[in-house]
């Protein structure tokens, strides 16, 4: 459709002879996808929503010519029931804190002209003229949390594999996003590629590594193209590749295409996997901070922890956790999906609430139904009912209700949904996607599926019920790697809060 847009555009420009006088650009993702394809006219800031090729016209030869705004394309707030101007005006964006997302859908992607044009690059000039300890230390300082599930602190991970010994030391960016609803990175990357070239470069030289790889699903052609662009426009012009910015510091890197298996987002699955080993996951120790990729130090951190980086050096640890709280400074990006009106990828300052996400930002749920549950984490998180949505968003509450932030997938679900349903869904999702290296999970959630499905088909017995919750707290406590540790968090999480529905399945058919 946009590709469609942008062709429409660029006829009625021509034909109105406004090809030199105005500038036509592509970007990425502005993340309200329930309203796209979007354009914005600058600089009024004018925001049209729902744009088809056949309205270009009507936008060159209306708004652009004669300065009248097309107000049948503009945005209609539900409840007010106003049509709106500008995007810092629609309901969706209010609440947001845009900092990994600043770029988005504002930049072209293509051009690094238009990224160093808004500060980009400056983190790296500042790095560059620091010593990499003090990096490491401001990185530290921040309070960064790595954004791809564990949330483990950015900069401790750093300093690991910057003391491990060698000379040899690698980055790695995991771009791998498999959860089901799950495009922040996509977008990320799609959207503003030279924020995570910017980061890893910068990590490169904290930890002392030269060269550093994206491993991306090969289902990102989008993506993968941005990247090999921006690239390639780096090192044209001295801030990839060698003697960065006249430093000595050398940093190249490599893109590796994922196949797409979900096991390949853990870390030993993803190194072995660029190795062109099979992708299966390895016991740790030893961690790859000391023998990662081709048994070198490597530093692994994913696409939104790397998009945080050079802002922290730009700006200081003390601008980044400025917001957010204290033991999950800074913003997270969310990808709402399921039942909610707003569709789309939304940045909050961490310690927002549930309930501010999916109803403030997400306008609440379609048709007018009952909220029922949320899913956050993706397959390895947990199903939160409507008591748990005045939880503060951060890792350390999430995860003391059962649940965990994960790499940002929210899905929900209104009281239509069968919560036993929602279980058997991402247990399927996580048996079709084990390795099938280790037992517990190989056979473990095969054995939890077939018990969900008797349940689902009123087969399922009182036993059923006491053997599926054994059955989960044991593959959560010997599963080799994280896929198979949080595969049974659905269930358990459906289990603890929806139980009733469980017994219900099994007293109707009992
Ligand atoms: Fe493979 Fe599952 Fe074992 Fe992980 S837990 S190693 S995905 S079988």
């Amino acid at each position: 459709n946009s590709v469609k847009l942008q062709e429409a555009f660029q006829k009625a420009l021509e034909d109105n002879g406004l090809s030199a006088a105005v500038k036509l650009i592509q970007t990425g993702c502005h993340g309200f996808c329930e309203n796209g394809p979007i354009v914005t006219i600058y600089p009024e800031n004018t925001f049209y929503v729902h744009v088809k090729a056949g309205d270009a016209k009507d936008i060159v030869e209306q708004h652009i010519m004669k300065g009248e705004v097309v107000e049948s394309l503009l945005y209609m707030d539900p409840v007010t029931e106003t049509r709106v101007e500008t995007n810092d005006e629609v309901p969706f964006y209010k609440k947001q804190v845009r900092r990994v997302l600043a770029r988005c859908g504002l930049v072209d992607p293509e051009n690094i002209n238009e990224y160093i044009a808004m500060d980009g690059y400056q983190g790296l000039a500042k790095a560059l003229t620091m010593e990499p300890q003090a990096v490491i230390d401001e990185v530290v300082a921040s309070g960064l949390r790595g954004r791809g599930g564990a949330g483990f602190p950015t900069g401790k991970k750093w300093q690991f594999c910057r003391n491990a010994p060698g000379d040899k030391k690698y980055i790695i960016c995991n771009a791998d996003e498999g959860d089901p609803g799950a495009f922040m990175d996509r977008s990320v990357l799609e959207g503003d590629p030279h924020s995570v070239l910017e980061g890893m470069c910068i990590g490169g030289y904290a930890i002392g590594a030269d060269e550093a790889y994206i491993y991306c699903r090969a289902e990102y052609p989008l993506a993968i193209h941005r990247l090999e662009v921006a690239i390639k426009q780096a090192e044209e012009i001295g801030l990839l590749g060698n003697n960065i910015l006249g430093s000595g510091f050398n940093f190249k890197i490599h893109i590796k295409k994922g196949a797409g298996a979900f096991v390949c987002g853990e870390e030993t699955a993803l190194i072995a996997s660029i190795e062109g080993r099979r992708g299966t996951p390895s016991p740790r120790p030893p961690f790859p901070a000391n023998s990662g990729l081709w048994g070198k130090p490597t530093n692994n951190n994913n696409v939104e922890t790397w998009a945080n980086v050079a802002s922290i050096i730009r700006n200081g640890a003390s601008w980044f956790n400025s917001i957010g709280t204290k033991t999950s400074p800074g913003t997270k990006v969310f990808a709402l999906t399921g039942k909610i009106n707003n569709t789309g990828l939304a940045e909050v300052p961490m310690g927002i609430t549930m309930r501010e996400i999916i109803f403030e930002i997400g306008g609440g749920i379609p048709h007018g139904k009952a909220f029922k549950a949320v899913q956050i984490g993706g397959p390895s998180g947990g199903c939160l009912p409507e008591a748990m949505l005045d939880t503060p968003v951060d890792f350390d509450s999430l995860s003391g209700i059962g649940a965990m932030m994960g790499s940002g997938g929210l899905v929900v679900m209104d009281e239509a949904t069968c919560m036993v349903d929602v279980a058997k869904f991402f247990v399927t999702f996580t048996q079709a996607e084990s390795c099938g290296k280790c037992a517990p999970c190989r056979e473990g959630t095969k054995r939890m599926l077939e018990i969900l499905v008797r349940i689902t088909k009123g087969q399922g017995t009182r036993r059923d019920f006491d053997l599926l919750q054994d059955l989960a707290n044991n593959i959560k406590l010997s599963a080799l790697c994280g896929l198979g540790q949080t595969a049974p968090n659905p269930v358990l999480s459906t289990i603890h809060y929806f139980g009733d529905e469980y017994k219900a399945h099994i007293e109707n058919k009992e």
